[in-house]
């Protein structure tokens, strides 16, 4: 039976990437009926925050990645996290230990860095030097007394290892360059290398497919299982993702365009920034002049602020920008992989189908954000009304809007009206004048110059008309709107443009919503006749 793992270290949200990395484990072990596991790789205490497990959970379950044993759902092979988990590496470390394949070092960090110069300063690659004679038990209770910090290193063989992988077919290594590496560190915890080897064996993980900076990892995992007497899985690693300009898709790239954003804006109160943003003053100006990087939440609070959209990175930021799941799954399936033939849209389901580990790519693929966009909107379109109104109101809380409170009724049918849109913010910026006090209505003053004032105000004219019409129809629905608006249009002998534009700008600030009588149906015809007065009132000269 196939066996993968997804094994992310809780380090932040959860990374495109990462979820790429995820969703092939999955569609793996669910081709083939085999099982998906979620370890939590959380042995390094430095680099671990507290919210960062529970982000990349409901990040993965955003997604619909369900696993099959790991945290909150359990499984016979748990702990599923790492630091519950040191009584078992320990004993395996001990098992080194004892047939002399291990051995207790203590340098301290001077002393490392002092190695290391050296072999930089003779041009030589660094390798730890193996002792002729390993410290015992005694030595060990010596160091821990005077304070030094006590680390187990494996004995890292001389020989060639291969690795065959299954996307780059074999790589070969030499043992002796990669020297003896640190299995158990001084805090008592275990390195990545040493927990990922002892648990992708406990756990039975038969296929171990990984990002591709993983790769050069992958010769001392074969050591370690070598020497421990465990089997080695099928290794696939896979090929990077890359932007637009070649490189990673990384959270510099949202500082970056951040950045460009204020620079080329210098009405910017950069004060205000630094407030919103929780920066100092010294923060922002490196930042600004390109020398740091503020952490992501500052980044976000900025962008905010400022009413901008910055490049996503994190499935956090596509789900917030209001792209779907099956969208994200959809899309990031294809980079790195292909289903053949030139299929492109596909549900989960078959992508399970169409599932072939012999078709990833061995070239880097490019994550093309307008393709993205385009799977969105046909992905909005394929859904069904039901889950589409459930991810809608998902994004809305997402992004705490007030949207999020009108009844289902109202949501499900503003989705429906703003068919063939591309996100579903695109929805909710097209909606949103439904949800605001009637004086509160923001103007852009180029849909006010341009529909309202151009020539000889024909269309506050047009208002003016409009307003007494409206008054006066009966019943109300957008069957009687569209039958007056289309009949005042053809009186005028005017395109319907004529008409709605004004009432369009009247009701929403704006020249877009969806369509009009929709539009002055779900306003109700009190707030509609207050938004065309306080119009009037204010552009009337
Ligand atoms: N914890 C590692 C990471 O997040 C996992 C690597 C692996 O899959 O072995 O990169």
């Amino acid at each position: 039976m196939v066996v993968t793992r997804f094994a992310p270290s809780p380090t932040g949200y959860l990374h495109i990437g990462g979820a790429r990395t995820a969703l092939f484990c999955l569609l793996w072990a669910r081709k083939t009926g085999g099982k998906f596991i979620l370890r939590i790789e959380d042995t390094d205490q430095n680099r671990n925050t507290p919210t960062a497990m529970q982000q990349v959970l409901d990040d993965l379950c955003w997604l619909g990645l369900n696993w099959d044993e790991g945290p909150q759902v359990g499984g016979p092979n748990g702990p599923y996290l790492q630091s519950q988990r040191l009584a078992i590496y320990q004993k395996y470390v001990d098992k080194l230990l004892d047939s002399g394949l291990a051995y207790y070092c203590f340098d301290t960090p001077e002393e490392l860095r002092a190695m290391r110069e050296k072999a930089a300063a003779a041009k030589q690659n660094f390798t730890y030097p193996r002792p002729a004679k390993f410290p015992t038990l005694q030595d060990v209770k010596q160091a821990r007394e005077q304070g030094k910090p006590v680390v187990v290193r494996f004995c890292m063989t001389n020989n060639e290892i291969v690795v065959n992988d299954l996307i780059r077919g074999q790589v070969r290594f030499n043992g002796r360059e990669l020297g003896d590496f640190i299995i158990l560190k001084s805090d008592g915890f275990p390195t990545y290398h040493f927990a990922c080897v002892v648990d992708d064996e406990l756990m039975g993980i038969t296929h171990v497919l990984r990002g591709q900076e993983h790769l050069m990892n992958t010769p001392c995992h074969i050591a370690l299982q070598k020497a421990l007497d465990f089997r080695t899985p099928q290794y696939a690693h896979i090929t990077l993702t890359v932007n637009q300009g070649g490189g990673k898709l990384s959270k510099r790239d949202r500082a970056k365009a951040l950045r460009e954003h204020i620079l080329a804006h210098k009405e910017i109160d950069i004060n205000r920034l630094i407030q919103v943003g929780g920066l100092g003053e010294n923060e922002m100006k490196e930042f600004l002049e390109a020398r740091s990087v503020p952490d992501n939440p500052q980044v976000d609070a900025m962008a905010e602020y400022l009413g901008i959209h910055l490049p996503e990175i994190n499935v956090i930021d596509f789900r917030r920008s209001g792209y779907l799941p099956e969208a994200i799954v959809n899309f990031i399936a294809l980079l790195g992989w292909n289903p053949g033939g030139d299929r492109e849209i596909m549900t989960f389901e078959q992508l399970i189908e169409a599932f072939d580990p012999s078709r990833f790519s061995s070239a880097n693929s490019l994550f093309d954000r307008s393709k993205l966009i385009a799977f969105n909107t046909e992905h909005i379109k394929m859904l069904d009304p039901e889950k589409l109104l459930m991810h809608f109101k998902e994004y809305l809380n997402a992004n705490k809007l007030p949207m999020a409170g009108a009844d289902d009724a109202v949501l499900g049918r503003l989705l429906q009206i703003c068919h063939g849109a591309r996100t579903l913010e695109e929805v909710k910026n097209k909606s949103e004048f439904l949800f605001m006090e009637n004086d509160k209505i923001r103007y852009d003053s180029d849909a006010v110059d341009k529909i309202l004032l151009k020539g000889e105000k024909q269309g506050l004219e047009m208002l003016w008309l409009l307003r007494d019409k409206l008054a006066q129809l009966s019943p109300v629905n957008a069957r009687t709107l569209e039958a007056m608006l289309r009949g005042l249009a053809e009186e005028k002998a005017v395109g319907l443009g004529k008409v709605a534009q004004p009432l369009r700008v009247a009701i929403t600030g704006t020249t877009v919503s969806p369509p009009i009588f929709d539009s002055i149906d779900m306003l109700g015809m009190d707030n509609t006749l207050a938004r065309i007065d306080n119009t009037l009132k204010r552009f009337e000269v």
